[in-house]
């Protein structure tokens, strides 16, 4: 059962699919992108712990694999507590990463891994005072409860306390009117280190990593990723021995998405997602094994490749328009360009952010992998019907 059916979880859902796995896709809206591929589909609010609870006990699943953050992750424990399902990869990592306290506390508080200095803040006068005694300016703000950038900003100065406060309670989740302050790192690039944690040749949970992911994010939300980004060896080291330090308290088995900030050989850890990461989809084209068929292998307890194909790259196709029901042209241009891919997500309504499909790319370099798929994105126009 997949609690979550965007593009991610279509993915996911493939890739279980081509090993005969019978499929449940689960989305707060009808016909979602998993949806329309999987054996069923089931439409419940997942924050809401009485309807997941009632679903899990009406369809019996074995595996439970969350996609998205906004999920009652204590009935996720209470079930997996009851033996009723397996949850993917552990009911508590889903609960320590919905929100980002709790993983920050964990990341720098219980395992001691460098972090941007932060604060956690209830009002606004909280947030300035937080800033002021600690945090300093530039800084970011970020609603605890929120992913892809929603409610986040960059504050230089006081005047931008005020609407950072106001925009980050338009963008949160659920749980209003937290957030944290975090100062912010002047990196030279980020990456994301996908981890996964699988069965090895032992038998026995093993830790294996992907090639790093750089990527560039726009207001918070992913753009454009390449792999490998070329790294110092210390400081692949020093991403690595992060990753496996987070992924094995987290447990479980699955991929990880480890978000680190690199500045020359030092690192930051910044966030996980215990689940495939959307700069991660460039691995469809740039891995033998994506990392949607390494999490479905390590979820089933297969045996996982995280090497490297080619270099690759993917650039986010956005819907453009607010519509129900768009159409794409330029696919046939797009899709001239050398080694390239697209995949639009089949998402029933657009909106000028939303995205809405990806064009991959291989290439010799990774420059060329990137000018390929930025301009196969670019060649695609989403047209209202
Ligand atoms: P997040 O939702 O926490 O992954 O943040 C989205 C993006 O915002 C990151 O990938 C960074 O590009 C940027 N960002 C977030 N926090 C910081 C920070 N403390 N310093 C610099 N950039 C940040």
């Amino acid at each position: 059962m997949l609690l979550g059916s965007g593009e991610l979880g279509k993915e996911v859902i493939i890739a279980l699919q081509r090993l005969g796995v019978e499929v449940i896709a689960v989305d707060r809206y009808a016909h979602a992108p998993g949806q329309q591929v999987a054996h069923h589909a089931r439409v419940i609010n997942m924050a809401d712990a009485q309807a997941l609870r009632q679903l899990v006990d009406a369809e019996r699943p074995h595996l439970i694999v969350p996609e998205i953050e906004a999920i009652a992750t204590q009935a996720l424990a209470d079930i997996e507590q009851a033996g009723l399902a397996e949850v993917i990869p552990t009911a508590r990592a889903a609960q320590l990463t919905m929100n980002r306290e709790g993983i920050r506390r964990l990341a720098a508080e219980t395992l001691r891994l460098p972090t941007s200095p932060y604060a956690f803040a209830d009002s606004r006068e909280a947030l300035q005072a937080a800033i002021d005694a600690r945090i300093g300016y530039p800084c970011v703000v970020k609603p605890v409860m929120s992913s892809s950038g929603k409610g986040q900003s960059k504050l230089d100065g006081p005047e931008d306390v005020g609407p950072a406060w106001d925009y980050a309670m338009r963008g949160a989740r659920v749980g209003q009117g937290r957030v944290i302050v975090e100062g912010f790192v002047r990196f030279d690039y980020e990456i994301t280190l996908l981890t996964v944690r699988a069965k090895g040749e032992s038998g026995a949970v093993e830790t294996f990593y992907c090639e790093p992911i750089g990527h560039v994010q726009v207001k918070g939300d992913y753009v454009e990723s390449w792999q490998p980004q070329p790294m110092s060896e210390r400081a692949l080291e020093r991403a690595r021995a992060m990753a496996k330090a987070v992924t094995d308290n987290l447990g479980g088995r699955g991929i990880f998405g480890v978000e680190c900030f690199v500045k020359g050989d030092d690192v930051w850890f910044s966030e996980v997602s215990p689940r495939p990461h959307d700069t991660g989809m460039v691995t469809m084209v740039s891995q033998r094994q994506s990392e949607f068929e390494l999490h479905a292998r390590a979820i089933l307890g297969l045996p996982v490749d995280v090497r490297l194909r080619s270099p690759g790259a993917s650039a986010v196709i956005y819907g453009g328009i607010d519509a129900e029901g768009i159409g794409f042209e330029g696919v046939d241009a797009a899709l001239a360009v050398p080694e390239s891919e697209i995949r639009l997500f089949g998402k029933p309504v657009s909106y000028a952010r939303r995205r809405m499909g990806v064009a991959l790319a291989t290439g010799e370099t990774i420059e060329q992998a990137r000018s390929r798929a930025a301009a196969a994105a670019s060649r695609v126009r989403p047209v209202a019907p």
